[in-house]
């Protein structure tokens, strides 16, 4: 009678705890669909698998093949398999080269979980930006995009797992001004996190000040490239006001210079924003079998154990490569 008794309260309890984490649990968005955060394990914030520099006029999926670019890449996908890494995030936004099938084939056949994303690319001069970037409001430009989030990318059924924009150093023009008011609208309707390609320090202030006015929080922000503003005081501000501070084009060559701006962020308390990637890979289209692929696993082969060398504890490491993008790209609406 007793143990029933207990078997029923336990029970309760249970299915009560069951509800509150499924209230707690927060997703972020693969190209296999949704992952629970505490899933995505340790992560490179921001790489490529293919780039096509072509220009928004004349990109088309037709200048490659698909087989050849799966052949080429899974390799290295999978020699970052070996190093722990399980999650990557594809920064290639539409009219560059985003292949969300290529991607989901890469990702099964790798098992390691692969982020796309929807968003215009208004860098280089705007030479990435379909023409229609130049005309709608940036309400049409969001309800494309929010289309992309809800119902799949270019008729499928893979869904983006973040908002990537871009602009190159301010003063922003009114083109990337719209981009960014089209994530802002993006985001308050899907909880996607805004990662920008963004010049100089100037360039990421303003377009924070805007996404606050837009009623969105700084920390929905991600200052991707910020490697790129040699002023740590405005890493600090951007920091400040919540947004996430990426680092990330580490490679063999420039591991000293990377170790001195974490622990600038360190010492400042704002390890727990700051995230650390590569930019690398990629199959470059119109490059015969690719061009020069940069792999992906140098970060933990060289930069993560000269970061221990200089004094980072395990704790803090993983507070970079597993806890900081599980935060970051979790979907959550993040009002200002
Ligand atoms: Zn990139």
């Amino acid at each position: 009678m007793l143990a029933s008794k207990i078997l029923i309260i336990s029970g309760f309890l249970s299915c009560l705890s069951n509800q509150v984490i499924a209230q707690e649990q927060a997703f972020v968005i693969s190209v296999s669909g949704a992952v629970p955060k505490n899933k995505l394990g340790i992560t490179l914030p921001h790489e490529h698998i293919l780039v096509d520099f072509i220009g928004a006029d004349q990109v088309n999926a037709n200048c490659y093949n698909p087989d050849d670019v799966f052949v080429r890449v899974l390799p290295y996908l999978q020699k970052l398999k070996q190093t722990g890494c399980k999650t990557l995030v594809d920064c290639t936004p539409a009219y560059l080269g985003r292949d969300v099938k290529l991607l989901q084939r890469l990702s099964r056949a790798s098992g390691l979980t692969i982020l796309t994303n929807t968003g215009y690319y208004s860098a280089v001069q705007n030479k990435y930006l379909p023409a229609h970037a130049f005309t709608e409001t940036p309400e049409q430009l969001a309800s494309r995009w929010i289309t992309e989030a809800e119902q799949g990318i270019e008729k499928t059924n893979i869904k983006p797992g973040f908002i990537k924009i871009s602009v190159d150093a301010g003063p922003l023009t009114t083109v990337n001004q719209n981009l960014v008011k089209a994530a802002a609208i993006t985001h308050l309707k899907t909880g996607l996190t805004i990662a920008s390609h963004t010049g100089n320090g100037e360039a990421a202030l303003s377009q924070i000040k805007l996404l606050q006015q837009n009623n969105v929080s700084g920390k929905a922000f991600i200052w991707v490239h910020a490697q790129n503003e040699k002023d740590n005081q405005l890493h600090l501000a951007a920091a400040k006001a919540g947004a996430w501070i990426e680092f990330d084009g580490i490679n063999s060559n420039n591991v000293p210079v990377y170790i001195t701006i974490l622990q600038k962020m360190k010492a400042a308390g704002f390890l727990k924003q700051t995230l650390i990637s590569q930019d690398a890979g990629w199959y470059h289209v119109g490059e015969k079998n690719g061009g020069k692929f940069q792999q992906y696993d140098t970060l933990f082969t060289v930069f993560l154990p000269a970061l221990k060398k200089a004094g980072f504890k395990p704790s803090e490491i993983r507070q970079l490569i597993e806890i900081n993008p599980q935060e970051a790209f979790a979907k959550k609406v993040r009002p200002q």
